[in-house]
């Protein structure tokens, strides 16, 4: 049985539909994350499975419970938000403490409970500090232990790094990671960062405008989008247009507009209409890292090869970001070394595999 399940969950504010019906199935022990852009509803469906907003519809269950008419405080949760919300006139230890006097739990197991909690979260020694006293990260880290500290059934993140740096965000998220897998909590993630989504997930909810686009590891949702929205929503690519010029159950051959062929995988047809037939128009979808260039000489076994000219080259450090005009089509290729001979004029060929094109019907 499923931690939480969301059946037909449907919430309109005013005349806008946030929740368009959702369904939605969380695994025991798993991290799920829900990805997407502003005002898509995760914060919402967030607050549904809390308690904290009701659905016009549907049906929420915890461990097989019907929540819809419970309270937030008899759900057994642990949040966490992306403002800090520790409270500024405790100090680290009292804001644990709160949550487990407001349980009832004994003093000496409260004790233990803390600094278990503090030595998961690695703030042992800043028990006496007040929030106004710690840094961005640090005071995130007490507010991931105060949520825990009470032994929740579900951890609910709403954006917990967003207000940090970088660097902090990305230490953070590795050892959230590490907290949950340790601590076995299903953990549900809001984020709007497609990386960190990425990165932290065992599954991903793709939402878009109250719907789900998408459930899938973040394999899946990367290398098989099933829609363009996905695709889109989650790294870069290089769109061609074309039509469909023969398929069989191997290949699709599009001649481009600026006139390339070009091979792809009828396995790989996004969107609901996937069938296709010559004459049909399409949009073929790249990404940068799956493009290579090579020297004529050294051209490893291609699906698609072809000849082009350097337009752009710009150096990230970890890689390059080079640009290739393939007959007046502008390609974006990500390759983590290029030929020191290399430089914009310079002839190349860009290659990629047929499996390693997305297209959808126009
Ligand atoms: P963000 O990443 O910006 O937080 P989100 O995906 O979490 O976005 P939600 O907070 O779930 O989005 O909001 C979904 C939609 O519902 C938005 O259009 C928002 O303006 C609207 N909305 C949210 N809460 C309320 C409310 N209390 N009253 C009216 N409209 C609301």
């Amino acid at each position: 049985m499923p931690d939480v399940e969301i059946r037909g969950a449907y919430k309109k504010f005013g005349s806008n539909v946030v929740l368009n019906g959702i369904d939605l199935d969380i695994q025991q022990g798993e991290l799920l994350t829900l990805l997407g852009p502003s005002g898509c509803g995760k914060t919402t469906t967030l607050n549904v499975i809390a308690g904290f907003l009701d659905i016009d519809q549907g049906e929420v269950y915890i461990k097989g419970k019907k929540m819809n008419k419970v309270p937030p405080y008899k759900r057994d949760l642990g949040m966490v938000f992306q403002t800090y919300s520790l409270f500024p006139h405790m100090t680290v230890y009292e804001n644990l403490n709160f949550g487990l006097s407001l349980h009832k739990v004994e003093k000496a197991e409260r004790k233990r409970r803390i600094a278990y909690a503090m030595e998961l979260v690695k703030m042992v020694g800043l028990e006496g500090r007040y929030p106004r006293e710690m840094s961005g990260g640090q005071r995130q880290r007490v507010a991931i232990a105060r949520a825990l500290v009470v032994q929740p059934k579900l951890l609910l993140l709403d954006e917990p790094l967003s207000n940090l740096d970088a660097k902090l965000r990305h230490e953070l998220r590795i050892e959230i990671k590490r907290l949950q897998k340790e601590l076995g909590v299903t953990t549900i993630f809001v984020t709007h960062d497609q990386e960190e989504a990425l990165s932290l997930s065992d599954r991903i909810v793709v939402m878009n405008k109250g719907n789900i686009e998408q459930i899938g590891t973040p394999g899946e949702i990367y290398q098989h989008p099933k829609t363009e929205f996905v695709f889109h929503f989650i790294g870069k690519s290089t769109r061609m247009d074309g039509v469909v010029k023969s398929i069989d159950r191997q290949s699709i051959q599009v001649q481009t507009q600026t006139g390339l062929q070009v091979s792809a995988d009828p396995n790989n047809i996004m969107g609901e209409d996937r069938r296709l037939q010559a004459g049909d128009e399409v949009k073929l979808y790249i990404r940068p890292e799956k493009i290579s260039l090579h020297m004529a000489a050294d051209q490893p076994s291609l699906d698609n090869a072809h000849k082009g000219m350097i337009t752009q080259m710009n150096y990230l450090g970890s890689a390059w970001e080079v640009e290739v005009s393939l007959s007046g089509e502008a390609i974006q290729s990500l390759c983590p070394a290029v030929n020191p001979a290399w430089s914009v004029g310079s002839e190349v060929y860009a290659g990629w595999q047929s499996p390693d094109m997305m297209l959808i019907k126009k």
